[in-house]
């Protein structure tokens, strides 16, 4: 599964509405300040002309108080007099009243009492806006008051006499309390109107932010669904609009997304179906000899454990030099390459065969290895060689045999009638047996390739048996054996064909005969095995002869497999009889095998099917 991007911790309907917010409080607080600022300029304005206005009528109200010819200081009178005009002004101005003689000296001042000293009050020289009146004629400000420690705006007018000479400034200070408490009171209004505006403006935002990105919040949300899997899920009723378009698109990607998937998982269960079906092992591997896919029939051939070993490197999975070799050749070269390895200790043959393809990326499949198990062909083809050496070598021995005697004839031996003889009868023995192994090739050879038909009909094993019995009796006389048949009266009719049944208990009974010393002892026996209709006879045919060892009695099935061949040849045996019986009796269903005979010998057995009702009529049998 692709991994999902984290996600932006902040949503963009989140950084609409927070930047929206800060917009609109930034306006509202741009807004307000400037209208502050203003109302403040305009209020201060209103207030210094309401001052000039005062300060101008307490000015003409002092002037005839301050006239020329009273010299400073003043008298207590005159002190007074100013004291009470000063206050008086004060109380209609309702404001401070300050009467300066211009080096400074306090003549008046409306805060203090009548009784003290205004003198003894700051010098004033250096008042700004006395400084300002003194040499402009007027002068403002506005500070924290020394005096009264309240904000306060000044207006000060200098009293001029007859000759020009500046003989007082008046002074009115107007303190700023009703200002700024009307200016709080104006910023309150304000910062609620701003908490009003700032309220609405985050409502709206969220109405107008949430319409617009909820489309967006549910088409991100149909996205990582599609992202994790469900290729199923798809954006609902999208609108008409750019954001619509965005949620069609997405559809139609999901669309095509679910059909590649759903065509590439048919592909590849096709693939795999086909991987899995497959006699032959593939694996494919990457540049680096990583292996990428192995079919379970490779897994087979290397003994592996289902997908147990993908992504591993080859060399960890199958260690096997001459394998390691031809891969690390395959992929160096990136060209094809094949050979033939034997695995050990099994002793299967693979033919591998490697092809290379045309990879970009380390992970890429790089070449394909296709293993053919070729142990039964290479078993075939030894037994074909085996089968070629084997007749060479029966039919050259008596082929050499007659062309000795032949020559020896020729040399002179012709011309004796007592050498001539047995060698004639030499050569004639050997031209019998030459004649016999052909036979029993030609036999052999037509019952292989399915050409001898069986025919299925029921056989009475007791008249068989007694039919070739009889055919032995002679050398079996001969060597003084003791033949004892023993058959239970009841014994069921197999199915078969009774000329090559017969063919089978002549050979066996001959090999009998052959491979046990004179006076030795031949039993022949029989038993039915299982339920009638399904069940199978038994026969046995024991001798007490030489036995065969342990380790040659599944061989000696084979052909030209003799266990003594000297011996063999010498009784005139080709090598071929017991190989022909054992087709004989598997192309009848049944089965043959040899034991040991207690205490010594061998017990020749063979398993028959019985007869049915339906085989009375005579009908071939398929080949085995
Ligand atoms: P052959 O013509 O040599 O007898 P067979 O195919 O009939 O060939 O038998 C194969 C070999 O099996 C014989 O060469 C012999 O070594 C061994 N063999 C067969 N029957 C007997 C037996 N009854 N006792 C001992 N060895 C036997």
């Amino acid at each position: 599964m692709i991994p999902l991007p984290n996600l932006p911790k902040l949503s963009i309907r989140l950084k609409a509405i927070l930047s929206a917010l800060l917009a609109v409080s930034l306006g509202i607080l741009v807004a307000g300040w400037l209208a502050l600022r203003s109302l403040e300029q305009l209020e201060l304005a209103r207030l210094e002309e309401t001052l000039i206005v005062r300060t101008e009528l307490a000015a003409y109200s002092l002037t005839p108080t301050l006239s020329p010819g009273r010299p400073l200081p003043l008298g207590q009178r005159e002190r007074e007099s100013l004291h009470r005009a000063t206050a008086e002004i004060a109380r209609h101005a309702l404001a401070r009243v300050t009467v300066i003689a211009p080096d400074g000296t306090v003549l008046a001042d409306s805060t203090i009492p009548a009784t003290a000293d205004a003198s003894q009050l700051e010098n004033h020289r250096r008042r700004p806006e006395v400084i300002q009146a003194l040499s402009d004629g007027r002068g403002r400000h506005v500070r924290k008051s020394a005096t009264t420690g309240v904000n306060t705006a000044y207006f000060a007018l200098r009293i001029d006499g007859p000759s020009g000479v500046a003989v007082a400034v008046v002074r009115l200070g107007l303190p700023l309390t009703t200002l700024e408490s009307r200016i709080g009171d104006l910023q309150h209004a304000l910062a609620l109107a701003c908490s009003v505006a700032l309220g609405a403006a985050i409502l709206l935002s969220l109405m107008i932010f949430n319409g617009l990105t909820k489309p967006l919040s549910d088409i991100a949300v149909v996205a990582r669904r599609i992202a994790g899997g469900a290729l199923g899920e798809r954006v609902a009723g999208p609108s008409r609009d750019e954001v619509g378009m965005l949620a069609e698109s997405i559809n139609q990607m999901a669309d095509q997304l679910e059909s590649k998937i759903q065509q590439v998982s048919e592909d590849r269960a096709q693939l795999l179906a086909m991987l899995s079906s497959m006699v032959e092992g593939v694996m494919v591997l990457d540049v680096q000899g990583r292996l990428l896919r192995m079919n379970p029939a490779a897994e087979r051939m290397f003994g592996l454990s289902s997908g147990s070993c993908s992504g591993q490197h080859i060399d960890r999975v199958i260690r096997h030099q001459e394998f390691a070799e031809l891969v690390r050749r395959v992929l160096a070269s990136k060209e094809q390459g094949g050979g033939e390895i034997t695995m050990r200790p099994s002793g299967t043959t693979l033919r591998i065969e490697a092809t290379v393809t045309d990879c970009q990326r380390d992970d890429e499949a790089c070449a394909v290895f296709v293993l053919h198990d070729i142990t039964a062909l290479r078993r075939l083809e030894k037994v074909r060689k085996d089968f070629v050496a084997n007749v060479s070598h029966e039919l050259r021995t008596p082929l050499t045999s007659i062309k000795g005697y032949v020559e020896a004839l020729l040399d002179g031996a012709l011309s004796n009638p007592a050498q001539a003889e047995p060698f004639l009868q030499i050569i004639s023995r050997q031209a019998d047996r030459l004649n016999l192994i052909i036979e029993d090739l030609l036999q052999l050879s037509q019952i292989e390739s399915g050409q001898v038909h069986f025919k299925h009909e029921p056989v009475d094993l007791k008249d068989l048996i007694e039919r070739s019995l009889a055919m032995i009796k002679p050398i079996a006389d001969k060597k003084r054996h003791r033949v004892t048949l023993a058959l239970p009266p009841d014994l069921p009719p197999i199915s078969g064909d009774e000329e090559r049944l017969g063919q089978v208990l002549t050979n066996l009974l001959d090999n009998a005969v052959k491979y046990t010393p004179e006076g030795g002892r031949i039993e022949i026996s029989g038993r039915r095995i299982g339920e009638s209709g399904s069940g199978q006879v038994e026969l046995c045919v024991a001798d007490s002869g030489v036995g065969i060892p342990p380790a040659d009695r599944p061989r000696v099935f084979e052909r030209f497999y003799r266990v003594d061949k000297a011996r063999s040849r010498e009784l005139g045996g080709t090598g071929l009889g017991l190989s022909i019986v054992k087709h004989i009796v598997e192309g009848h269903r049944g089965a043959i095998w040899v034991e040991g005979n207690d205490p010594f010998g061998s017990r020749f057995l063979i398993r028959l099917p019985i007869a049915m009702l339906s085989d009375a009529a005579s009908q071939p049998l398929p080949q085995a």
